[in-house]
C-alpha cells in the first residue's frame, strides 16, 4: 500500500504570475520598467520607492492585475497528476478577503478537478496540518511541521529562512513527494 500525502500550493507567485503581471500594469500606467527582479526582498519597501511599493501593493487587488493572471505552463500537469495519484491536493492563499473571491475562481478555473473545499485563505499557514507546502515565502515555514518546499523567486534566493527543498519548475515537487512515499510506505510495510 502507498501512502497518500497532503500536499498544499500556495497560489500568489506558484500558482499564477501575480508579481510580473501587476508590474505590467504599474509600468504601463507609471511610464516604469520595472521587472520582477527588482524584488530581491519579500518586503517590497525595501526594493523600491515607499510610494511606488504602496501603489504596487493596492494592485495587487486591481481589476485588470487579476484578471490578467496565468498559471505556470506545467502547473495543470503537476496537481492533476498529484490529484489523480489519490494525494490530496490543497491551495492555501493569504489574500486580502477584496480579492478572495475572484482567486477562487481563478483557481477553479485553471484546475477544475478541485473543489471549493480545497481553496483555503490563511495568513498563518503554519497552522496547516499538511504533509508539504510548496510557497515563495519562507515566512510562511516558520514552525510548520510541513515538508517545506520553496519555489525560487528573486525575493527569495537570499532567505536565510530554512527549508527542506529548493525548486526552480513546478514539476520538481513529484520526486520529491515520491521519494518520501517509496521510503515511508516501505516503512509501513514491513510492519505487517
Ligand atoms: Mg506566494
Amino acid at each position: 500500500m502507498l501512502i497518500k500525502y497532503r500536499v498544499c500550493f500556495d497560489c500568489d507567485n506558484v500558482l499564477n504570475d501575480l508579481t510580473a503581471k501587476m508590474l505590467t500594469v504599474y509600468n504601463a500606467r507609471n511610464g516604469t520598467d520595472y521587472a520582477p527582479d527588482v524584488f530581491q526582498h519579500y518586503d517590497m519597501e525595501r526594493c523600491v520607492p515607499p510610494d511606488a511599493a504602496k501603489d504596487m501593493t493596492l494592485l495587487f487587488t486591481d481589476d485588470e492585475v487579476l484578471g490578467g493572471l496565468e498559471p505556470p505552463p506545467d502547473a495543470y500537469d503537476v496537481l492533476f497528476f498529484l490529484h489523480k495519484e489519490g494525494h490530496e491536493v490543497f491551495i492555501a492563499s493569504n489574500t486580502d478577503y477584496r480579492a478572495a473571491e475572484r482567486k477562487a475562481v481563478y483557481l477553479l478555473r485553471c484546475f477544475p478537478f478541485l473543489t471549493p473545499e480545497r481553496i483555503i485563505f490563511i495568513a498563518n499557514k503554519p497552522l496547516l496540518g499538511v504533509d508539504f507546502l510548496i510557497d515563495d515565502d519562507p515566512g510562511n515555514f516558520k514552525n510548520g511541521l510541513f515538508t517545506r518546499i520553496l519555489r525560487t523567486q528573486p525575493w527569495n534566493t537570499a532567505s536565510e529562512v530554512s527549508f527542506d527543498h529548493r525548486i526552480d519548475r513546478l514539476n520538481e515537487v513529484i520526486p520529491i513527494i515520491m521519494e518520501r512515499q517509496k521510503a515511508e510506505s516501505a516503512r509501513a510495510n514491513s510492519l505487517f
